[in-house]
């Protein structure tokens, strides 16, 4: 037999292209089009409805970027298509290739209740399966027209990611709006075709099956009337019943199909327009269930679901319809799919507590699959903050896109920090928008590392982010590959039943412990400063209220519930893996810079209404400390007068700062030539280096300009050694200070670097007027210490990482990710570097020729990438970190705390108890609040914080009546023992616990 494969390819590609797809549709008239273009933001639909429509028609240009047009179209079907099935095709101007990241659209009945969404690939408005004829048809859409961000030619600088400067221009052109006849035959000839070619493609060319197919299709051609498709189509696709009837081989990889809809919180689009995206898509997939009982989409992000119930009461009816109904499954069970390298542990926490208690309490349903298939990266914390808030399993497929190392595993149990493991699959689909056609079914399969061992895999289908979720084209490819010869069996469900059966076939899963490091994206923890400072004084600001609110509670004062329900839900929306990663478009940033000003403004009013409670009437100074430890005096959690001891008072010589605990020397260039710590007697810096050395790199990455920074950028660097200004500033007599004013580009930079009596602590408070382009700005500590690995603060703990690159694992990370603190050490002495807004940091060695290792510490402050925000990062920003010599692990622990938790001072009668006290320094109080079910019961959050073993007892300023260990939803797991000094507990290394007293 001759090989004539390309023929038939070439055939077959032609053929659907110029006969087959055209004739999906036949006979069309058009609809008439009028419109209404809303000025400014959205509106609601009733006020859309009543505005006044003028003439328009397909040509028209619409939508300048982010504006909305409201098209009224009408028609009637012509009699003669009496019997015949009509739909409405409208196209807003879909030119874009992609699903979706352009206009979108919702059509509306003229009651103002939700159809279904329009988006590039799902045009068509359901008319009538065999309409009457003569009936009129009257919808209404609301057009979307949301700009194209990422083009063709990706990564380009645009000033459409902020209204003011997108312009006024008209952007979109509609293309159709008319009502057509429905070919049903021609479609499913389409289907047919397109899940057997896609099916072949995969197969090897010497297989008997892919032959059958290739026959089978050729033939099916043959019996086309190509002047009469639609009435030839039935006869083509009798042609393919006996290959689509083949079943499915015995060994099949067997996958799991679940809708979704990866939709994005915000991105390339403000919040706002995500709470229209989520209406459009929800729309669709409840109206395609109707069609498709066996259609099972899951969906996370509690918030978005919530928006549905606030903003969308129609659509959120038809979600908790088939949420009833089993068909729309919550997934997740996170506020939002948010990042988990920064968001710091109690928010982490906050995470799970208010995604599953939203599920619950709006559906009865307990999630317990963590979904995060996007986000980059994560924390090796997790594994027991799910396990604590009721959750099993794990799913991601980021690491798929590291850019070095193959992730080994796609089902595995994934070990965190404190050993705690759960179950967790990588689909090997690689992507969470498939469309399920043999292209991805067959790379799910050939991926698959775990054959032999365990059989199945998941596909999440569905286009995201505006592109409407599933298609009815994916739900009949789904059907025609559930049994087919030389196919994965594809079976729709929702993920909890594949990850209960997937762990019940695999119970000798391997096993990853520590963090799943995304080997991509690591400028993330960097890029958009305000919007992390924003967190991060959120975060401690969020400790703060809760903390003197119950303190508070106990004399009486109101605890805002309700408030800080919202505020915490702001700023858990606000770790989203695109705002807090710095991914999002200008509109995005500017508005959550915004909103953390809100967010502080009122707890600082929460704050100090109740610091006035506590404090009472007096004019003494009560200095309160909200962090977990003792300060000057001051015991942790509570208020008292500073006792500032006998602390030699700090000389300043020239450039020479001294406390009696350290001496710095800075030379002309304010440079730090030498830390002596007095107590150790060595020097800290390396020989030849000079500290607090801030350094200008370019950086340009290949793609992914806010995400990215790639290993290169460390080969051009200029090092700041100029200063305008170094001179000594007299802050008093238990203050060192000196100011070094640098300028640098059309930068200028000021820090003040202070040594305080009685601390062995250099501070340096940074204020920086920040204008470069795409630049990379790190400040370096060189310092003396042999040190193979790292200690970064997590969630709830810490991690190590290795400071050499033996293995291409090591090497990849040459970005790492750390809270409050980073710490080297070689036995006897070590170092820590905190900081109150900085997350991204990089930590090498280099062996010095006469002998000896520099460990050099780096924290990344600013970048300046240009996409896809232009002016990322201009401007001014003001942070904070020192430098600690001389430091263990709980020393880094206490003073990552201290800065982040500066002390308040308010006049009043006297000292403030802790709410509660803890006499082991290594169990650590994370919060303090009252309990969410507003039963008066006060709960406290510790955790083991070095790693080891501790046993304290934890005792109440109050009267406690019982107590009991709960998780984090605050649900019973044991009741404790209650003595008369509190309560005993014993935790193991890292361990979280959480007890809730009874008053
Ligand atoms: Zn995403």
């Amino acid at each position: 037999m001759h090989d004539d494969r390309s023929l038939l390819d070439e055939r077959l590609t032609r053929t659907v292209r110029q006969r087959i797809r055209p004739e999906v549709y036949g006979a069309a008239v058009p609809l008439t089009l009028e419109v209404w273009h809303a000025p400014g933001e959205p509106v609601p639909v009733a006020e859309a409805l009543a505005a006044s429509y003028e003439p328009a028609k397909v040509g028209d240009a619409w939508g300048a970027p982010w504006a909305t047009s409201w098209f009224r179209m009408s028609g009637a079907v012509p009699a003669e298509w009496a019997g015949r099935h009509v739909e409405a095709v409208v196209d807003l101007g879909f030119t874009h290739p992609g699903p979706g990241f352009q206009c979108e659209g919702l059509a509306y009945t003229p009651e103002g209740k939700p159809i279904k969404g329009l988006a590039p690939r799902s045009t068509h408005l359901p008319v009538g399966r065999s309409v009457a004829g003569g009936e009129d048809v009257l919808f209404y859409v609301e057009a979307a027209a949301n700009p194209v961000i990422l083009d063709i030619v990706p990564f380009q600088p645009t000033e459409l990611g902020l209204k003011e400067t997108a312009g006024a221009d008209p952007v979109y052109h509609v293309v159709k709006a008319e009502l057509a006849v429905f070919h049903r035959d021609v479609w499913d000839l389409l289907l047919d075709i397109e899940v057997l070619n896609s099916l072949k493609n995969e197969l090897d060319e010497r297989e008997p099956r892919r032959w059958d197919i290739q026959r089978s299709l050729d033939r099916a051609l043959d019996r086309l009337d190509f002047q009469d498709v639609p009435g030839t189509a039935a006869l083509a696709r009798a042609e393919l019943v006996d290959v689509l009837s083949k079943p499915a081989n015995a060994s099949a990889h067997r996958i799991t199909a679940a809708g979704h809809a990866h939709i994005d919180s915000a991105w390339l689009w403000p919040l706002r327009e995500t709470v229209r995206k989520c209406a459009r898509t929800f729309s669709n997939v409840t109206a395609l269930m109707e069609d498709y009982p066996e259609f099972v989409f899951a969906c996370s992000q509690a918030q978005q679901y919530a928006w549905m119930k606030e903003h969308h009461p129609d659509v959120w009816q038809r979600v908790k319809d088939k949420v009833a109904g089993g068909q729309f499954v919550p997934v997740g069970g996170m506020w939002v799919e948010s990042d988990t390298n920064m968001p710091g542990g109690e928010a982490m926490a906050r995470q799970f507590i208010h995604g599953k208690r939203f599920f619950l309490d709006e559906f009865g349903i307990e999630t317990e699959e963590v979904w995060l298939p996007d986000s980059f990266g994560y924390s090796a914390a997790m594994p027991q903050l799910v396990k604590l808030s009721g959750s099993r399993w794990f799913l991601t497929q980021k690491l798929s896109w590291n850019q070095i190392n193959r992730f080994p595993h796609h089902s595995f149990y994934w070990e965190g920090i404190d050993g705690s493991q759960v179950f967790t699959h990588f689909p090997p689909v690689d992507t969470y928008n498939s469309d399920l056609l043999g292209a991805d079914l067959a790379r799910a399969s050939r991926q698959y590392s775990e054959h032999g061992k365990a059989t199945r895999s998941l596909v999440p289908f569905g286009y995201g982010d505006g592109g409407g979720g599933p298609t009815r084209e994916m739900l009949e490819t789904a059907r025609r590959s559930a049994d087919l010869e030389g196919s994965p069996r594809v079976t729709i469900e929702a993920p909890s039943k594949f990850f209960a059966t997937a762990e019940a076939e695999y119970a000798d899963a391997p096993v990853w412990s520590g963090e799943l490091y995304l080997e991509k994206h690591r400028a993330t923890y960097t890029t958009q400063a305000r919007t992390k400072q924003g967190n991060r004084r959120s975060e401690h600001l969020l400790r703060e209220a809760e903390l003197w609110a119950t303190a508070a509670l106990l004399k009486g004062f109101d605890y805002p519930y309700e408030q800080l329900d919202r505020l915490w839900k702001t700023v858990l929306l606000h770790q989203f893996h695109d705002i807090l990663p710095g991914s999002s478009i200008a509109w995005v940033h500017r508005e959550a810079e915004a909103r953390y000003a809100e967010v502080a403004a009122e707890l600082e009013s929460i704050i100090s209404s109740a610091l006035s409670v506590l404090a009472g009437e007096g004019s003494e100074t009560v200095v309160f400390n909200a962090a977990p430890h003792s300060r000057s005096g001051v015991p942790g959690l509570g208020a008292g007068a500073v006792d500032s001891g006998s602390a030699q008072p700090v000389s300043v010589d020239g450039l020479v700062l001294d406390n009696g605990l350290l001496r710095v020397a800075l030379d002309s260039r304010g440079l730090i030539t030498s830390i002596r710590d007095l107590v150790a007697d060595r020097e800290v810096l390396a020989p030849g280096t000079v500290g607090n050395l801030l350094q200008l790199h370019v950086d340009v990455p290949n793609q992914w300009d806010a995400w990215d920074v790639d290993p290169f950028y460390r080969n051009n660097v200029r090092d700041l050694v100029e200063a305008e200004e170094v001179v000594a500033v007299d802050e008093g007599k238990d203050v060192g200070a000196i100011r070094v004013r640098r300028a640098f580009g059309e930068s200028t930079l000021t820090q003040v670097l202070r040594l305080r009596a009685g601390e062995r602590r250099l501070d340096v408070s940074t204020e920086v007027d920040w204008q470069e382009t795409e630049k990379f700005l790190k400040v370096a500590f060189p310092v003396d210490v042999h040190a193979d690995r790292s200690t970064s603060e997590i969630q709830f703990g810490h991690l190590h990482r290795p400071t050499h690159v033996n293995t291409s694992w090591d090497a990849a990370k040459f970005e790492i990710c750390a809270h409050r603190w980073v710490h080297v050490a070689e036995p006897g002495y070590g170092v820590a570097v905190v900081n109150d807004s900085t997350y991204g940091h990089d930590i090498t060695r280099k062996a010095r020729p006469e002998g000896g290792t520099t460990t050099t510490v780096r924290l990344s402050l600013l970048r300046a990438p240009r996409f896809p925000d232009p002016l990322t990062d201009q401007g001014f920003h003001q942070l904070n970190y020192s430098f600690v010599p001389g430091a263990a692990i709980g020393d880094a622990v206490r003073e990552g705390y201290r800065i982040n938790l500066p002390e308040r001072r308010v006049p009043g009668a006297g000292p403030v108890a802790p709410v509660f006290t803890v006499d082991n320094p290594a169990v650590v109080v994370e919060a303090v609040k009252a309990a969410d079910d507003r039963s008066g019961d006060i709960v406290v959050r510790l955790y083991e914080s070095l790693g080891g073993r501790a046993k304290t007892v934890v005792s109440p300023s109050f009267a406690a009546t019982s107590v009991r260990e709960t998780d984090l939803l605050e649900r019973t797991l044991a009741d404790r023992c209650l003595a008369d000094n509190g309560v005993e507990i014993e935790l193991r290394p890292f361990q979280v616990l959480t007890l809730r007293f009874s008053r």
